[in-house]
């Protein structure tokens, strides 16, 4: 009898258990300075339910770790929580990750092998050649919903002089995210836009930019409300951590790569507080902080390798 009970019980908190869900968002290029001026009343709801972090990109600055502050390595190590000089993406051609240093998906996928991942994105290679959907160097990883591609959809989204398809892919991208979050909810996720790296290389510091974070802001509600509706309608809690990958340069506001304050500045919302007060976070950190929150045990060699800390660990 008491054995039945025990069982029961135990099925019972099962049921109650809320099934943790995570999201991240990088949004290419925006500068801590842009995004902190700016109208964002979407941004800011999740700021107050959660938080807002100083961040930084490039590693320890003239140290081993440090690295370019360009995209695919600034998202190369959010994957993987180490810098540049493990993971070994130096620039936007990828040509040479070293996959011996796991995604945050992969080790999800090794810990939770029945649970499923989405990457949402304007830059197919994301997927494709930083995951490494269904390549044998990550064990054949299976990305399980994927909407990505449309740049080299060129009928769908013809190329403009003005970028603004990007804008249209991004949209594109949000809805596709939002739709499959509220159907079916990856337990992880990652959603990538592009339009504020366009508005920042082509402009700088402008009202181009400044309209990019606005359309960034409103695309960010959408993807809130399908969280909130797997929220309330589901026994389901969900971290959303969004970032960016590089500042810019303090003169033009144009340019990155370099290892100035301005391009190795970023930030970091989240929609938790952290587990204690951060005074700057770095993107390394956002791996084990994902590892946390989701429970993963993470094997030894890749806990050791990790560059970052949790900012959910109490
Ligand atoms: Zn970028």
């Amino acid at each position: 009898m008491f054995r039945i009970i025990l069982v029961l019980l135990c099925s019972l908190q099962l049921a109650t258990a809320q099934n943790k869900k995570v999201l991240f968002i990088i949004a290419d290029g925006i500068p801590a300075s842009e995004l902190e001026k700016a109208n964002k009343p979407a941004f800011d709801d999740i700021i107050n339910k959660g938080a807002y972090l100083p961040c930084y990109v490039g590693g320890e600055k003239g140290g081993f770790t440090q690295s370019p502050t360009i995209s695919a390595v600034g998202y190369n190590s959010l994957l993987t929580g180490t810098w540049t000089n493990k993971h070994g993406v130096v620039d936007n051609a990828i040509k040479n990750p070293n996959y011996n240093y796991p995604t945050i998906f992969k080790v999800f996928k090794e810990a939770y092998p029945n649970k499923k991942i989405g990457v949402f994105s304007t830059w197919l290679d994301n997927r494709t050649k930083l995951v490494g959907d269904g390549l044998a160097q990550t064990n054949y990883l299976h990305v399980d919903y994927h909407r990505d591609g449309y740049e080299l959809d060129t009928l769908q989204f013809p190329h403009d002089k003005k970028a603004y398809y990007i804008h249209l892919i991004d949209e594109k991208v949000v809805a596709e995210a939002s739709q499959v979050i509220k159907d079916s909810a990856p337990d992880m996720s990652w959603v990538y836009l592009e339009y504020t790296d366009d508005m920042g290389h082509r402009y700088g510091r402008s009202p181009q930019l400044d309209t990019a974070i606005s359309m960034l802001d409103k695309q960010m509600q959408k993807i809130m409300q399908a969280v909130s509706y797997r929220e309330n309608n589901f026994n389901e809690e969900w971290l959303v951590i969004i970032t960016t990958d590089h500042g810019r340069d303090a003169q033009t506001g144009k340019n990155h790569g370099g290892q100035s304050d301005s391009e190795r500045n970023t930030w970091l919302i989240m929609n938790k507080k952290p587990a204690q007060e951060v005074a700057k976070t770095a993107i390394v950190d956002i791996f084990p902080t994902i590892a946390t929150y989701l429970n993963i045990k993470l094997p030894i060699p890749v806990a050791q390798a990790l560059e970052g800390v949790s900012l959910l660990r109490k």
